[in-house]
């Protein structure tokens, strides 16, 4: 493996599919164009609205457990690991760390190649057409309302961003990892088992530097307090003891 063997904290990067089962390497792939474009479109125009980072990614968890109710009502076998439907947000402030995890329906490799990496989505697609025709008027915030920003919106706060999940479709679980600024993302097996979680998905946000007070306990409970009406999930906040 020359010298990015991944034992030696380096990344391997391989178009390959990952056979080595105890220590795969990750791979790294390219976001479609779209993509990058958005992520910068994001992060130049709604820097004045930050916290909405925190809005979409509990719209992302309760989407995911309603996905996982839905299926279950033809698939009980999905609900098998007996975990609740619930959605957790845990906030680390002195390394300046948000974790928002949920138990619904996670996502295999594919799926992530496909929902973190192209523009499937037409919600999102139409707010890139709005956010370019209102580019002159300048972004207002009602935009982001109307369509949701999504995922890439943990870019706003994040320097670098990681998705933990394990679909039920799947026997492994998988990690995502994207920084702020790059073209590209890797995917890699999860292989910490600290980390792994029975179902469902677990994102977890390296905060920048000047973002680290979104790790306030208090900040997220009280942003949480303004979103929480919309979600039918229960969602529970708590610190790393200090
Ligand atoms: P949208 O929610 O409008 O589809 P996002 O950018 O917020 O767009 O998310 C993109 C896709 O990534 C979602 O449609 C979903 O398939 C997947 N996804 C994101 N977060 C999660 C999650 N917590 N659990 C499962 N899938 C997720
Ligand atoms: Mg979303």
């Amino acid at each position: 493996l020359g010298s990015s063997h991944p034992f030696l904290g380096v990344r391997y990067e391989s178009t390959a599919a990952a056979s080595d089962s105890f220590n795969p390497p990750s791979e790294k792939y390219e976001y479609q164009a779209e993509v990058s474009r958005l992520m910068d479109l994001i992060v130049n125009s709604l820097y004045s609205n930050k916290e909405v980072f925190l809005r979409e990614l509990i719209s992302n968890a309760s989407d995911a457990l309603d996905k996982l109710r839905f299926l279950s009502v033809t698939e009980p076998e999905l609900l098998r690991n007996a975990v609740d439907l619930d959605i957790r947000i845990q906030t680390d402030k002195d390394n300046g760390i948000v974790t928002i995890m949920d138990t619904g329906i996670g996502m295999t490799r594919e799926e992530l190649v496909d929902c973190l990496g192209t523009i499937a989505q037409s919600g999102t697609a139409k707010f890139l057409k709005a956010l370019k025709e209102s580019k002159d008027a300048g972004v207002d915030s009602n935009l982001i309302g109307q369509f949701g920003v999504g995922f890439y919106s943990a870019f706003l706060v994040s320097e670098r961003v990681e998705v933990s999940t394990k679909s039920p479709k799947s026997d492994k679980q998988y990690v995502w990892e994207g920084e702020a600024n790059s073209s590209s993302y890797t995917i890699r097996e999860e292989t910490d088992h600290a980390k792994l979680i029975p179902r469902g998905t677990r994102v977890t946000l390296y905060l920048k530097r000047d973002d680290k007070g979104f790790a306030h306990p208090e900040r997220i409970q009280k942003l949480v307090k303004n979103y929480s009406q919309f979600v039918s999930f229960p969602i529970y906040t708590w610190q790393e003891k200090g």
